[in-house]
């Protein structure tokens, strides 16, 4: 039986122009990424990869590393994947442990591990000898061979290797109905490598012909999550317990575009699971349960929507046996219990994994032979169950002191083991208890008879326990007693250890007055969660926080506190005063100095403080609106003599030249002396970038701003249309355009400046602004563009006011068409978007632009406020089209879902939309199918 490389050349032969996988640099089809991964595969070979030996990856989630791990398998080796965020100490173990060949890391991972033997390699380096490379023959692997290696917490004090072998991952892949994997399937790829969701999350599509839709940024926001899964189109989605619900809390929208979400690893909570079926009606929940050495899942349930489970509020039972899969409720024996007992959960079949790396006495204990299913393994999960009467087995509990922490499986022993080995540690015991944010790890040490003063001796073994164990296993509480309490039977008695702990009392922190400032707003954030006060110099992770609470801490700094912080904000300033510290010299400063007030709410909502433009028949905003009330058509109809084309009469008079445009009236007067330009440079000058100057003047004027008096850096973004007036008005001969392009850069610069796409650089340099100044082209969406760009930039703080818009006057302005059945242009040379009439379209001219300001700016400063702006969707239909013009529902669906989950607004809240219909018989009714799918 083939294994999995020899399966995904099959998935490539079949689906070879089918998506396979997208991130945020692009996207690749079945054939682009397996010829990649065949030529990876050669490269690998040459570093002398053979097969079965173990290569290390230590590699963020992006394409590249899709490709490298399908070269790994082409090749007949064994992925190991290391999460470049444990301690160096962890590290350098594993990578003892399994003496790879070679160790893939990339970027600042590479400085993560030892290079014993030069076995570490740059994935940059591999990824371009590869393009050179020719393809590799695919290794015949066998489906029992060994496929990768995931490490877990282990209670002897070091993580253990558990070897899943390729008929794992394609029993987990293939003939399965807990969730649908087709060739339709998004599957988001979300999950540390290291954790082995992923296997679901990369196997899940690329063995069926899906596509693997890749967050790829490394510690993504739950923002992020929610606009990424809108922006990727993914349909499928495995999230641990913790995020389920950490989405539910704050980002209710983010399941929006989703058809199935897998969740599980820990205990499901039936309120987040209620909340998440209320709100999105269609969407299918499932709850994924299933121990790494069974390979992602052992029993999946699919959780209906009217079914008594959630109605009474009890725990969501984790259902039954996927395919290939077999389970049974046994004693200690291996004898099953009665009906309806409770029992240890031991599974079989093609998932359980091969055992522990160099562990045969752990491997022996937990694999044991098949009493059910002679011949076979059958893996003993520890997992208290019970079957109930409905045939759906219910998660009770643990028979041993693993535990999970936001979907971490984590061995207290391990931690103890850790306590231990610190400096003045006599003795450790580790238990678990129900602390504010979730389960947590309180630690009790005994010290050593001449160990320092308690706070010392803390100091310390935290210390040690960083460089020992990765964050998510820090304990929460951590208490020096002189002795510890013991059992009759005289063990350490851990109940009465933590019925001692007073978790409030942790921090020496007493409660500090909520100042209004931003250390103690965000103070006040972080003591929410905990429920009681925090030391403002406390490491977050030493308060018991984890990365799931921080990335909850983030959307409520965003909501409460300020717009302007950054996830990775709160990992790189990880303590109250640090990260208010950070935020104050981030934030605007007032032109005294002074610290702004730190504002509410209405984070990265933009107000729109100023308005202007011309329209053919409208001279300002003003007028555009009374003749769209008054449902005047402002195109131009000519007779033939107006015309200003250089057709012949013949042509003219063809019946289907279309004698029809908006034009736009006075393009030819501008206020030179107003603006300080010479009347040499204004005949140069594109008239667009002319037009543009005078709206960008009456837009601060609308909104009551002297451009030359604004303290703050204003930013300009804006676009102009092909410069046909340069074409058709200052190259007027031959002679002309040699001497203009054999002087190109270097003379001729009036010429070059009037004509170029400097329409943003010259409207700051003629009105003095110093944001950024930003030139832009992206054809018919250019001035929507610009201001999703100027949104942008104002969230990002790096302007305080920002102009944003487009102009397009093309010369000459008097000209018609030829009418073309199925052509974009309308015979009778009237645009009717989004009529039953609409026949096509008919191009004009004109110019506008926006005054934009963050809306808690605007209201502070009393601007008048026209609109705010809360979302954007801005993304590219890729190759996925009939013709590079030709739109896509796809993507107009998945940019509209982009806004609507940034503005964190349920698509059915909307009561009033308005778009951009182009009328012609194509574009309109694409937009409505995009708008109706999103
Ligand atoms: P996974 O990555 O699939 O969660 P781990 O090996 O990290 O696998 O952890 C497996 C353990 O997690 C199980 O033995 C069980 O104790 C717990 N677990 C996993 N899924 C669930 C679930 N849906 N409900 C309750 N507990 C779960």
């Amino acid at each position: 039986m083939p294994g999995v490389a020899a399966r995904f050349d099959e998935v490539c032969a079949e689906f070879a122009d089918h998506l396979a996988v997208i991130d945020s640099t692009g996207e690749e089809s079945y054939a682009a990424l397996g010829e990649r991964s065949a030529r990876l595969a050669t490269v690998l070979q040459g570093k002398g990869l053979q097969p079965g030996e173990r290569c290390a990856i230590m590699v963020p989630r992006s394409r590249d590393t899709l490709a490298l791990i399908l070269a790994i398998l082409r090749v007949g080796a064994v992925y190991v994947p290391l999460d470049p965020a444990y301690p160096r100490a962890q590290l350098d173990f594993i990578v003892a442990d399994c003496a790879p060949r070679l160790i893939i890391a990339e970027g600042s991972a590479l400085a993560s591990v030892g290079d014993l033997n030069g076995v570490l390699v740059d994935l940059a380096d591999i990824a371009a000898a590869s393009e050179a490379a020719d393809p590799a023959p695919l290794h015949a692997s066998h489906r029992d061979d060994p496929a990768y290696i995931m490490y877990t917490s282990g209670s002897t004090g070091k993580p253990k290797g558990v070897i899943v072998p390729q008929r794992a991952i394609l029993r987990l892949v293939h003939g399965q109905t807990f969730t649908a994997l087709s060739p339709q399937t998004r599957f988001l790829n979300l999950a540390p490598l290291a954790f082995d969701a992923s296997t679901l999350e990369i196997w899940g599509p690329l063995l069926n012909g899906g596509c693997a839709a890749i967050i790829d940024e490394v510690q993504p926001s739950l923002d992020t999550i929610a606009a990424d899964i809108a922006r990727l189109g993914a349909t499928s989605a495995w999230l641990t317990a913790g995020l389920f619900n950490a989405l539910a809390d704050h980002r209710l929208e983010a399941f929006g575009p989703l058809e199935e979400v897998l969740t599980g690893g820990d205990v499901l909570s039936p309120v987040h699971v209620r909340k998440v079926m209320d709100a999105h009606p269609s969407l299918q929940i499932i709850n994924g349960y299933g121990p790494t050495e069974n390979t992602t899942f052992s029993c999946c349930y699919r959780i209906p929507r009217d079914g008594e489970t959630l109605a009474n509020g009890g725990a969501i039972p984790i259902g039954d046996a996927i395919a290939g899969t077999s389970v049974h409720i046994v004693d200690d024996k291996l004898v099953p219990v009665g009906e309806g007992e409770v029992g240890e959960l031991v599974v079989g079949g093609d998932g359980v994994a091969l055992g522990y790396l160099n562990r045969p006495e752990l491997t022996a204990q937990k694999f044991v032979d098949d009493v059910f299913s002679p011949g076979a393994t059958l893996y003993r999960t520890g997992d208290l169950v019970r079957r109930r009467a409905d045939g759906a087995i219910d998660f009770l509990g643990r028979n041993d002191r693993q535990i999970k922490i936001a979907g971490k499986r984590i061995e207290l022993d391990e931690i103890e083991h850790a306590l231990r080995a610190a400096p003045g540690v006599a003795d450790a015991a580790v238990a678990a208890f129900e602390g504010p944010t979730g389960k947590a790890i309180a630690a009790f040490v005994k010290a050593d008879a001449d160990a320092d003063a308690s706070a010392v001796l803390q100091d310390g073994i935290r210390a040690h326990l960083k460089s020992a164990l990765p964050d998510y296993m820090m304990p929460a509480a951590l208490r020096v007693l002189p002795d510890f309490p013991l059992t009759p039977n005289g063990k350490i008695d851990r109940k009465a250890l933590l019925a001692g702990l007073d978790t409030a009392a942790d921090t020496s922190a007493a409660a500090q007055p909520v100042d209004g400032e931003i250390a103690g707003k965000l103070a006040s954030v972080f003591e929410g969660l905990l429920g009681h006060a925090v030391d403002r110099h406390s490491n977050f992770f030493d308060l018991g926080l984890r990365s799931l609470d921080l990335m909850r801490a983030h959307a409520i700094i965003l909501r409460d506190v300020s717009a302007k912080v950054a996830l990775v904000d709160l990992f790189r300033h990880p303590n109250v005063e640090a990260l208010a510290a950070h935020l104050r010299a981030t934030f605007d400063t007032a032109s005294d100095g002074s610290i702004r007030r730190c504002r509410d709410a209405n984070s990265g909502a933009i107000a729109v403080v100023g308005m202007s433009g011309r329209f053919p028949g409208a001279q300002n905003v003003a007028e555009f609106w009374a003749n769209i009330l008054a449902a005047r058509d402002c195109i131009t109809h000519f007779d033939a003599t107006e015309l200003e084309d250089t057709f012949d009469e013949s042509l003219r008079r063809d019946a289907s030249y279309v004698k029809a445009r908006p034009v736009l009236a006075d393009v030819d007067r501008f206020d030179a002396g107003f603006f300080g330009v010479l009347a040499r440079e204004a005949a140069l000058t594109d008239p667009q970038q002319r037009l543009f100057l005078e709206i960008a003047w009456e837009a601060f004027e609308d909104a009551g701003y002297d451009p030359a008096t604004i303290a703050g850096a204003v930013g300009v973004f804006a676009g102009t249309s092909m410069n046909t007036y340069f074409l058709k008005h200052v190259l007027s001969d031959r002679g002309v355009i040699d001497e203009f392009t054999s002087q190109f850069q270097i003379g001729e610069y009036q010429k070059l400046v009037g004509a170029g796409d400097f329409v943003a650089t010259r409207t700051a340099y003629k009105l003095g602004l110093r944001g950024p100044a930003i030139s832009m082209q992206t054809a018919c969406s250019t001035s929507l563009t610009a201001i999703s760009m100027a949104v942008e930039n104002l969230r990002a703080g790096r302007c305080d006011m920002a102009l944003a818009g487009g102009v397009s006057v093309t010369f000459p302005q008097k000209r018609g068409y030829f009418y073309q059945e199925g052509g974009m242009g309308a015979p009778d040379g009237v645009c009717r978007p989004f009529d039953a009439d609409a026949k096509g379209t008919v191009f004009g001219c004109g110019a506008g632009v926006v005054l934009l300001k963050r809306l808690d700016d605007a209201i502070a400063d009393e601007d008048p406020i026209y609109a705010v702006i809360r979302g954007v969707g801005i993304n590219n239909d890729g190759s996925d089209k009939v013709g590079f013009t030709a739109p896509s529902v796809d993507a107009q669906a998945r940019a509209i879902a982009i806004a609507h989950a940034e503005a964190g607004i349920d698509p059915a809240s909307v009561g009033y939309i308005e778009a951009h219909g182009t009328a012609t018989p194509l574009g309109d009714p694409i937009e409505f199918t995009g708008l109706v799918q999103a």
